[in-house]
């Protein structure tokens, strides 16, 4: 009898090593590509992180890739999709019922450059409805279990994508994040999430949140790999006028990165006072000082910076994304755009109160309130002026500081994962989780939730750091020194 096949997701422990082998004929990507599929299905079971499996496509592209000789960077790396993020024939439902039907003809930009790079994607990952929520509980698919503990929410939005690189079923996946998406449910299931300089990644065919706001983010196993996915993706894209010209050297500028002895030599990082007092599990603190004392051990100096309009961040962060969701999601009228509610006969004003009323859970209508009430006339100066206002004050306390140290450290969340259903009817305990997060999407910059150990119940801690705009190279090698 032939001895049964080693599983290539086990063999080949990250993205780089799978494409590596791949181009050196070593294994098939349809047999990498097989192997996600069926850990897929398994790990569905305990954590519905999958809003579909995308048998077929990808094991077409995966046979289409072996037929000839690659050298691709991420030749048949297999990846997973939050199902926000358009890709071609397969439905993206971002979530919610308005959207059931949605079959997307076109690839988001990132999907195409993503593929153009030998990757595929195998499945759509589980989300709180457009990435409104923070846990992956207000989904039409219904709750993301943390695969570490599935009594356990995985965080959000992006859960399902953060669940399928913990539970192994992928070596990354694409999220978005508008206030913490990416970086929050990293920290839930104990892996890698990082979060580019705004105009980074093109938004082109990603389904709109709150514009100003969302990014494209990776989560994966570690810095590595998060630089080669990204290197696969980044450069001005014709359809998304905010992207800038970012040249794909990431991966290369870790590879060439400092001196193994003292690898954070010269490197100032500052410490967040305002994020770091009550409200805090023990765990989490515990966590920063762990991390705190291992930057000095690399050869870091650090010091307690102040950011004095932190904890007004998350409240103008509501307002502001609240404000652009409202507008967002007008197009989503059962008319032309989202599934209709009602006869012909009902009237336009009666099916497209329906059919929003039916397709939009309770999460994402008290979004669309709040935003359309803080850009009424008579209040938009009081609420959408002044969260502007706050914005602005949060980047200028940010750039100032970042004139004195190179990055700064956070927690990435006040808390690791809480039990299902523990927030869900409490909307702004929810918010609370999202302290740490958003000061990134305000200001733009680019920040990572890294894995800073456990707590008391053994579930994962993650731990924030963020650098000035369009120094990612930066944080990246920062990251990778830590977990190294
Ligand atoms: N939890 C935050 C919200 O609900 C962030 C979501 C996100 O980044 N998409 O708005």
């Amino acid at each position: 009898m032939l001895p049964r096949m080693a599983d290539p997701l086990a063999t080949y422990p990250n993205a780089v090593a799978i494409a590596t082998a791949v181009k050196r004929g070593e294994v098939t990507a349809r047999a990498v590509v097989d192997a996600a599929l069926e850990r897929a299905e398994t790990v569905q079971r305990d954590t519905n992180a999958f809003t579909h499996l995308l048998h077929e496509r990808a094991r077409a592209a995966a046979d289409a890739l072996d037929a000839q000789a690659t050298d691709r960077p991420l030749a048949g790396v297999p990846f997973a999709v939050k199902a926000n993020i358009c890709v071609q024939g397969v439905p993206t439902t971002a979530g919610s019922d308005i959207l059931a039907d949605f079959v997307p003809p076109y690839d988001a930009t990132v999907i195409a450059r993503l593929e153009a790079a030998g990757a595929i994607p195998i499945a759509m990952t589980n989300l709180d409805a457009f990435g409104m929520g923070g846990s992956s509980e207000a989904s039409a698919h219904g709750p993301v279990h943390n695969p570490r503990d599935p009594s356990r929410v995985p965080g959000g939005s992006s859960g399902g994508a953060a669940a399928a690189v913990a539970a192994g079923v992928v070596p990354f996946a694409l999220g978005t994040d508008t206030g913490g998406s990416v970086r929050q449910p990293a920290a839930f299931c104990g892996v890698t999430g990082f979060k580019p300089t705004y105009g980074t990644l093109s938004r082109y065919g990603v389904i709109a949140y709150a514009s100003s706001l969302d990014q494209v983010g990776i989560l994966a196993n570690d810095a590595g790999d998060v630089a080669a996915v990204l290197d696969a993706m980044v450069g001005h894209d014709p359809h998304d006028a905010t992207t800038v010209q970012v040249e794909p050297t990431f991966h290369a500028a870790l590879e060439e990165a400092a001196s193994p002895e003292a690898p954070l030599a010269g490197v100032t990082i500052g410490v967040i006072r305002e994020l770091l007092g009550e409200g805090n599990a023990p765990a989490v603190l515990d966590a920063v000082e762990r991390t705190r004392m291992r930057l000095q051990e690399l050869g870091a100096d650090v010091r307690e910076v102040s950011i004095p309009s932190a904890r007004a961040a998350l409240a103008a962060y509501y307002l502001i994304a609240s404000a652009e969701a409202s507008s967002n999601l007008a197009r989503f009228d059962g008319m032309i755009t989202g599934k209709r509610v009602g006869a012909n006969g009902d009237g336009q004003a009666d099916v497209m109160t329906q059919s929003r009323g039916a397709g939009f859970n309770l999460e994402v209508r008290r979004r669309i309130l709040m935003g359309t009430f803080a850009l009424s006339a008579g209040h938009v100066d009081a609420w959408y002026g002044r969260a502007l206002q706050v914005r602005r004050k949060v980047a200028d306390e940010l750039s100032h500081v970042f004139g004195e140290v190179d990055a700064l450290l956070a927690p990435t969340a006040p808390s690791s994962a809480y039990p299902l259903g523990a927030k869900v009817d409490d909307p702004l305990a929810m918010y609370l989780g999202d302290v740490d997060t958003v000061l990134a999407n305000l200001s733009g910059v680019g920040a990572i939730s890294v894995p800073a150990g456990t707590d008391e119940a053994g579930l994962p801690v993650g731990v924030q750091l963020l650098t000035p705009a369009l120094h990612d190279a930066r944080l990246l090698q920062l990251a990778r020194a830590l977990q190294d």
